[in-house]
């Protein structure tokens, strides 16, 4: 089964929207958690701890919608691309150990440098590569390949070994809210979608039931000359 996840449009007007009404959302949040907190230190009540469990899914919900506030055209800079895997890795590492799960790469070169915003694509990367782990329940293997497949552009690669997606669920994957796991936002892999298309590059999920799922990402290894300007 293969669904290519491709809403660009959508995903601009939705993203604003979404970002917009987060922001939103945030102060009276705020406060409302913060007197909620108090109200915990000072009564006896188990309905208030309930509430703030509830508070703190609200308050990841609105933290992710805001990673769609960052503006269309950040600063770009010249990052090596192995190094933002590698560290990625380094990161997620420990989580993968203790779930009884190996993380090996395969980058067929030693240096790549990309015009990117490399935050936001160690949030992808972060995302991807979490996703995988969360979907080996049973320890395995993750996989993470560089390939060119053009001079100007190349392969990331993530194959891990977990549970799969289900034909009729791959293609809603990508639309936000659509999460199988209890503390799930459902937007890990719109915000993915979103951060690799603004790098002018491609997101492709394939998956087998009860095998696994890769992930493919292509991204441009020389930035377009039109990026000249101020915007
Ligand atoms: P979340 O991780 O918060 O649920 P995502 O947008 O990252 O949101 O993923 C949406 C859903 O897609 C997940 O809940 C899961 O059902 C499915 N999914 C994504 N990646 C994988 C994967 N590698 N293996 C199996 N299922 C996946
Ligand atoms: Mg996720």
């Amino acid at each position: 089964a293969e669904e290519l996840l491709q809403q660009a449009e959508k995903l601009t007007v939705v993203g604003q929207l979404a970002a917009g009404i987060a922001h939103e959302i945030r102060n009276p949040l705020t406060a409302i958690k913060g007197f909620t907190q108090l109200l915990e230190s000072s009564t006896e009540n188990r309905y208030v701890r309930v509430i703030l469990q509830e508070l703190d899914s609200i308050e990841n919900i609105v933290s992710d919608l805001l990673i769609l506030a960052k503006p269309q055209v950040a600063q770009t800079e010249k990052t090596d691309l192995i190094y933002l895997l590698n560290r990625t890795v380094t990161l997620l590492n420990a989580q993968a150990i203790m779930k009884n799960i190996e993380i090996l790469t395969d980058y067929e070169i030693e240096f790549l440098e990309i015009e990117c915003e490399p935050d936001q694509l160690k949030q992808v990367f972060i995302n991807v590569i979490k996703n995988a782990l969360e979907a080996m329940e049973n320890g395995g293997k993750i996989f993470i390949k560089l390939r060119f497949i053009r001079e100007d552009r190349i392969l990331i690669r993530i194959i891990d070994q977990g549970v799969g997606i289900p034909p009729d669920r791959l293609e809603k994957i990508g639309e936000p809210f659509y999460s199988t796991k209890e503390k799930g936002t459902g937007l890990g892999l719109m915000i993915c979608q979103k951060i690799i298309q603004s790098h002018q590059g491609t997101m492709n999920v394939k998956s087998t039931l009860q095998k696994g799922t890769t992930v493919d990402i292509t991204l441009p290894t020389l930035l377009s000359p039109e990026k000249d300007g101020d915007n």
